[in-house]
């Protein structure tokens, strides 16, 4: 094997994409895989024929003109994607207190399709939406241009949604509403920040798609792309150790006991599982325990259905409902009141504009709830696991099917995941969707950088910057200008 300019550990979105960025630029990388499939979160499976995705949905901003997609133009895959465009006059739906409510795609037209639910919030929509933008506008490699250090991004870490919400409206059922895809960042009334919420939401009112096929084509795509610039990539290879020798990481070791040596390291896995590979007194007792006693996003329970031929319509928007009158209480749960809310897509297929062949819906979950058969291993954890995850679906299925009543009798067959799945699959913490929550309480201690005490070793991934496809495009382009300079790398992709 031969010593790597760059060895990226993990292949979810954030590795392919520093996979991407440095071998375009001539270094020699190699991306370590645990799993026996690539791409992470971008991972889809096939079960009854049908392909299914697991941790992208959609995504915003990918448009021409706008941030994804000069993104995904400068890693040269754009024009290769099969993307389909959710519906302008409502890509989300929130179900409130029993009432629809609809995002629009487009500034204006976001505003003017709340404005005719809440009348008399014109102008409080109107606030909304010029806070949200100025908010994003604030933030360099949202907007392309490289950060000299002059915005300070993190005062808009320093307010909570419910504090930012409270200061636009005063009315209960336009806040919950403006909060009601709050499980895109398994938000937080007290603790997310509003800088999360602003950069999310904007992205998604300029303009929303899916993937049609899946997006596993993002991971297969991005691959094609390591591999002609002549990049490694090793699948089954899980990272155990990373050894040091004279202040410096040497090499990785694998479970199987194989050495892969590197001049530098990204690793884009949890902070805290990267941290348990190093032992050396140079990353600080205190850092290792700020790491490590951080609190992590809500976990989740994952319904995916398989649906019969021609029975069930195609939604181009995704559902989201709430049996709470908060959309904030809905982790609060007890077990016997589970679900408290979900959300709920088809997914668009290359067969039907008018049917789907798959919908996913999902519910947030604890870890707690599926502790106890953490120790079991996959496809291995007993019948009472499996019992236990009938009864979730089936509570769930009854839901949904007072939102769309001939969904039961749609479902050909029915797949789960739990918390318990998501730590399987990507190693991240109980299970957590997002990695670690950030927390507008303390903003600077929940804020990881990509630099660490040691000089060759970087972080990237979902706990860089933010998570989600958009967020962890910028953190992966964030950790590479490390090693490339931030003015150099802004401007290949200004000018992709
Ligand atoms: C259910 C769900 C739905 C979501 N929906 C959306 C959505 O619709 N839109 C959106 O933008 N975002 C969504 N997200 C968030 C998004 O998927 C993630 O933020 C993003 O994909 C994270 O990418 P990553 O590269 O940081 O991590 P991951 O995708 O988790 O990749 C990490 C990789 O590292 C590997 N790994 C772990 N440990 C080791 C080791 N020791 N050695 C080698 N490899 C290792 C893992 O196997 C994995 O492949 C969703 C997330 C979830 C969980």
């Amino acid at each position: 094997m031969p010593k790597f300019d760059v060895v990226i550990i993990g292949s979810g979105l954030g590795g392919l994409l520093c996979g991407n960025i440095l071998s375009k630029e001539g270094m020699n990388v190699c991306i370590l895989e645990k799993q026996n499939q690539f791409g992470g979160n971008l991972q889809t499976f096939k079960r009854d024929g049908k392909i299914f995705d697991t941790g992208i949905h959609y995504v915003g901003g990918l448009s021409e003109g706008q941030n994804t997609h000069q993104y995904l133009k400068y890693f040269g895959i754009i024009d290769k994607l099969n993307l389909k465009r959710l519906d302008i006059n409502g890509f989300d739906k929130i179900n409130f207190e029993g009432k629809t409510y609809s995002y629009a795609q487009g500034f204006d037209n976001f505003i003017e399709t709340l404005a005719n639910d809440f009348p008399a919030e014109r102008n409080a929509l109107i606030e909304y939406v010029k806070k949200i933008r100025e908010i994003c506008d604030r933030f360099p490699l949202y907007n392309i241009r490289p950060n000299l250090g002059l915005d300070n991004e993190l005062q808009y870490f320093e307010t909570s949604i419910g504090d930012f919400l409270n200061s636009i409206t005063q009315n209960k059922t336009l806040q919950n509403v403006l909060a009601g895809n709050n499980m895109l960042y398994a938000g937080v009334q007290d603790k997310t920040p509003i800088g999360i919420h602003a950069l999310i939401t904007n992205s998604l009112i300029e303009s929303v798609y899916q993937f049609v096929g899946g997006s596993q084509q993002v991971a297969d795509l991005l691959i094609e792309t390591i591999k002609d610039n002549g990049g490694t990539l090793m699948n089954n290879s899980k990272v155990q150790k990373l050894e040091l020798n004279n202040g410096k990481i040497e090499s990785a070791i694998l479970s199987n006991g194989d050495i892969i040596e590197a001049d530098n390291f990204i690793s884009t896995i949890h902070p805290a599982r990267t941290l348990e590979m190093t032992d050396t007194k140079m990353l600080r007792k205190s850092y290792r325990s700020r790491i490590n006693e951080l609190d992590e996003t809500m976990s989740i329970f994952v319904l995916y259905v398989s649906l019969k031929p021609n029975s069930f319509k195609y939604q181009n928007s995704n559902y989201y409902h709430f049996n709470d009158d908060s959309v904030w209480n809905v982790s609060n749960y007890s077990s016997d009141r589970w679900p408290q809310n979900f959300l709920f897509l088809t997914s668009p297929n290359t067969n039907s504009d008018e049917y789907a062949e798959t919908a996913i819906a999902m519910s947030y979950m604890h870890y707690d709830d599926v502790k106890q058969w953490e120790n079991s291993k996959i496809g291995k954890r007993g019948n009472e696991y499996e019992a236990f995850k009938k009864q979730k679906a089936e509570k769930l299925i009854e839901q949904i099917d007072q939102q769309y009543p001939n969904f039961s009798t749609s479902i050909s067959k029915y797949y789960t995941s739990t918390p318990l799945t998501i730590k399987d699959y990507t190693g991240s913490k109980y299970g957590s969707m997002y990695g670690i929550m950030h927390d507008s309480n303390n903003p600077l201690k929940t804020k990881i950088s990509p630099k660490t005490k040691i000089p060759n070793l970087l972080l990237s991934g979902q706990n860089v910057n933010i998570h989600g496809f958009l967020g962890v495009t910028i953190g992966s382009v964030l950790t590479c200008t490390e090693m490339l300079g931030m003015e150099y790398l802004m401007k290949k992709i200004q000018n992709a």
